[in-house]
């Protein structure tokens, strides 16, 4: 009888365009192995909402395959379950955050001990780190040459379809998901998220499907509008690996070919968002402190302020600045908030409350049903000014004006800031300017229903520019 191939299931919860599922289709019965791992060395603990999806997403794979559950450090399971199934060979995809390097050395480690073959295969991204280099050999720090250097790398492979397989029928011990407590308890902060989102390899591909149909066409000229829906909320999907990058790139290709060139920018642009996804990685990997230090040293000495009421005002949507509050509480009711109110909410927190970038990468990180090592910590220093490739630190968003250009009817703002759903138009981004007539026929009661701005932005801006200042200085 063939022994079994165990694939380790990581961020690919999708069974096509699979490489490491493929190999191991083609080794014996395949033990479809998920270990839910908080305790390897230097591993972040999932947040929250990415917890959630995480239950949704495995509880649709389990419908297809059988799934082994384990939880604890992944390289002792899969000792663990070498040991118990006989199987000859592991197989996964690569993992690029920052421990994972070790942890798979330790797989394979576990893997010659037990006199198993070890399989790594690439991972969830269109081209490993090490394959993109600028003319000298190093790797890039400003995205446009690296993008430039991807599209000159040319198309991603073609796509794997779902390989043949069997899945191993044996009897071997799984935790049970209901039991990992991945779901909220009470209060159910999740309870809206299923009308928004359906986790798994059928949501992803319905998904995708639904933003070429619907969004693609408008993408270029929209995307920066909170008040459309045009952009793809792929993101979850991509991080989980319910779809593969090349899947999102030959599909918008394809929806481009067949409209004879009428979706060429947009298509374009769409692409290029995709390789801010790989930029994001490819600086993780080489520059494996990015989510917690400074990428631009200097920036170790900037003078943050300690301000634990003004973080909570900024988190639970309280700072009386209009878009940010929306942003916040579109991501508390929803898991996800728009790009552009993500840059304007973080530049917010940066800079008009001087509140370290970090604590807002942990917040999102506990909110984001998309959150992701990369992207995150590589948005956050872009946001902050200490990055790779980053927005200067000078350029500060006003959340004013920010508002009045991308959401100009404040149809966003009224959807998630509902007690000013009856201000006009013109006071909707800054209500503290509006006359007290204006404000009380809005039924809107300053400091009562709704809170006075927790900072001046003119003030918080001098103040911002004189800390850089003094950086500076000190550098
Ligand atoms: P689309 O516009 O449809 O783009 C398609 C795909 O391209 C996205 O799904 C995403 O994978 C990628 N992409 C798009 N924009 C970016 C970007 N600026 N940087 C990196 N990849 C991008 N994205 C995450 O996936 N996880 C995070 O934790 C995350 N944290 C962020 C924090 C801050 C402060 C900021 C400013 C941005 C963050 N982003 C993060 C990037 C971006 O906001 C989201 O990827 C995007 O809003 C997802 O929506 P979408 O799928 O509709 O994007």
């Amino acid at each position: 009888m063939t022994s079994p191939a165990i694939y380790w299931l990581r961020q690919d919860l999708r069974l096509t365009d699979n490489a490491a599922l493929t190999a191991a289709g083609a080794q014996g019965p395949v033990i479809f192995l998920y270990v839910l791992d908080d305790e390897t060395p230097g591993a972040w603990r999932s947040g929250g909402a990415g917890r959630w999806w995480l239950h949704h997403s495995l509880s649709s794979l389990r419908g297809r395959v059988p799934l082994v559950l384990r939880r604890g450090p992944a390289d002792r399971e899969i000792a663990a379950l070498l040991a118990e199934t006989g199987a000859a060979s592991v197989h996964f995809a690569r993992d690029y955050a920052p421990w994972a390097g070790a942890l798979e050395r330790n797989v394979k480690a576990a893997c010659e001990a037990a006199g198993a073959s070890c399989h790594r295969y690439g991972g969830f991204l269109l081209h490993e780190p090490e394959a993109i280099r600028n003319g000298s050999g190093e790797p890039y720090r400003v995205y446009t040459p690296f993008s430039k250097a991807c599209f000159a790398a040319g198309e991603p492979k073609p796509l794997k379809p779902v390989p043949r397989f069997t899945a191993f029928t044996g009897a071997v011990k799984s935790d049970r998901l209901e039991d990992w407590g991945l779901l909220p308890n009470k209060p159910d902060w999740a309870k809206t998220f299923p009308d928004l989102w359906t986790p798994g390899e059928d949501g992803a591909a319905a998904r995708l499907k639904d933003f070429i149909r619907t969004g693609l066409a408008d993408y270029a000229d929209e995307r920066d509008r909170p008040d459309r829906d045009v952009t793809s909320r792929l993101s979850p999907h991509l991080h989980f690996g319910e779809i593969s990058p090349a899947q999102a790139w030959h599909a918008v290709r394809r929806a481009q070919l067949a409209a004879g060139g009428k979706l060429d920018k947009t298509a374009e642009k769409f692409l290029k968002e995709v390789l801010w996804r790989e930029f994001s990685y490819h600086l993780l990997h080489h520059w494996p402190s990015l989510p917690a230090e400074p990428f631009r040293r200097e920036f170790r000495g900037f003078p943050w302020r300690d301000d634990p009421a003004g973080l909570k005002a900024w988190q639970r949507g309280q700072t009386g600045y209009p878009i940010v509050d929306a942003g916040m509480r579109e991501l508390w009711a929803t898991g996800i908030m728009h790009n552009r109110v993500r840059m304007i909410a973080a530049s917010f927190l940066i800079k008009d409350l001087l509140i370290p970038w970090q604590e807002g990468e942990r917040w999102f990180w506990d909110t984001l049903v998309d959150a992701d090592i990369g992207n995150n910590a590589a948005s956050w220093q872009w946001v902050a000014g200490c990055g790779a490739d980053a927005a200067p630190y000078f350029r500060i968003f006003n959340p004013v004006l920010q508002g009045m250009k991308f959401d100009p009817q404040g149809a966003y703002v009224r959807k998630w800031v509902p007690e000013l759903a009856r201000l006009p138009d013109e006071f909707i981004h800054r209500p503290w300017e509006a006359p007290r007539l204006v404000l009380a026929a809005a039924d809107v009661e300053l400091g009562r229903n709704y809170p006075n701005p927790i900072v001046d932005h003119g003030k918080a801006r001098d103040a911002a520019l004189a800390a850089f200042q003094e950086l500076k200085g000190a550098a």
